[in-house]
């Protein structure tokens, strides 16, 4: 099964109606997906912490469709904020706007994105804003920036599969933004970006370089050992301090290099997602390997 068509499926009710089916499928979830609620997010993120990783929560609930959805997903927000507080995690939010109502209507999207970024401010947390499909990129950086007009603790997401991405860090840093860099995650056609994974990968590093080189602390999110590899060597020739920038990797994807870069001295952030509405996501993981098929296969036969 091709990338292509995990990714298509991954908009696709039907075929989430038949894979949970299998009672065993929610089992194999769980090495992608913390839990569906908030408590079992805290847990594995105190597991992460004891081994000195930092975390980022992610209620997963992209695409709502209703203002109230949009409001439950704020409220939701601000109960991760104070279960930081309450536990004294090390760890921050990352948040989608379509979960805060991007598609209903720009400006209810706008006082959502807002009402969190606050009560992260009044807690002295950070807000990151994931960055979705190439649609909504515009739209995305647009909320951005009125945030960050406003607040210094939001950043952003820059995907270096995107032809625009290398005008769009020049701008932001402009406004000393504060960037996660990944490859991206979603289907995109190749007028908009590009389909070779090694020009995908060469701008990656071309646009890390520009990121480290910059000053403002800045998040490496990436499991490419070529990347790691890359980035490290360029923050040591450019005398780069290990706590100037972070990598950033996925819940339960490369664990062994987490530990590995920790125990090296450099920080790591994991990205950790929990919520009902996991689907998309899991699906999206096994696109960008579709070995883990294998995973998925051999521990529902065994259900
Ligand atoms: C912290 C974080 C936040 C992200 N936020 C966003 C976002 O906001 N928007 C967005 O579009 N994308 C986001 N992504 C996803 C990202 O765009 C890529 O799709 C994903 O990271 C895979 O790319 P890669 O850099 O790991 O390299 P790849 O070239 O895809 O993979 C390199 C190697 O990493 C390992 N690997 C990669 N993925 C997996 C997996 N699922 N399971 C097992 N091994 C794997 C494999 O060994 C693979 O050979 C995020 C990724 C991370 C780490």
């Amino acid at each position: 099964m091709t990338k292509a068509v995990l990714l298509y499926l991954s908009t696709s009710e039907g075929f989430k109606n038949f894979l949970t089916r299998f009672k065993s499928f929610n089992n194999v979830t769980s090495r992608f997906v913390a839990g569906e609620e908030l408590p079992q997010a805290v847990e594995a993120i105190h597991h992460l912490n004891q081994k000195k990783i930092s975390a980022s929560f992610d209620h997963l609930g992209e695409a709502i469709s209703s203002e109230k959805e949009a409001g439950d997903e704020v409220r939701e927000y601000i109960s991760i904020l104070d279960a930081i507080e309450e536990n004294a995690l090390d760890s921050n939010v990352s948040v989608k706007l379509t979960q805060l109502g991007l598609d209903i209507d720009r400006k209810l999207c706008f006082e959502n994105a807002r009402a969190i970024v606050e009560a992260a401010a009044s807690r002295r947390n950070f807000v990151r804003i994931d960055m979705e499909d190439s649609t909504r990129t515009d739209s995305t950086l647009e909320i951005f920036r009125r945030l960050r007009d406003e607040f210094e603790n939001v950043g952003i997401v820059i995907q270096s599969y995107l032809y625009r991405s290398e005008k769009d860090i020049e701008d932001l840093l402009g406004a000393e933004a504060r960037m996660r860099l990944c490859k991206g995650a979603y289907k995109e056609p190749a007028t908009v970006a590009f389909p070779k994974k090694k020009d995908v990968d060469a701008n990656y590093i071309r646009l890390m370089e520009a990121l480290l080189r910059s000053g403002v602390y800045h998040g490496i999110a990436t499991h490419d050992e070529n990347m790691i590899a890359a980035t490290r060597q360029f923050a040591s020739s450019r005398g780069i301090a290990a706590d100037q920038f972070e990598f950033q990797m996925l819940y339960g994807v490369r664990r062994d290099l987490q530990e590995t870069l920790i125990n090296e001295g450099w920080r790591v952030r994991v990205y950790v997602p929990y919520g009902r509405s996991w689907y998309p996501y899991f699906m999206r993981r096994l696109a960008e390997r579709p070995a883990n098929i294998w995973f998925v296969m051999k521990n529902m036969m065994k259900g």
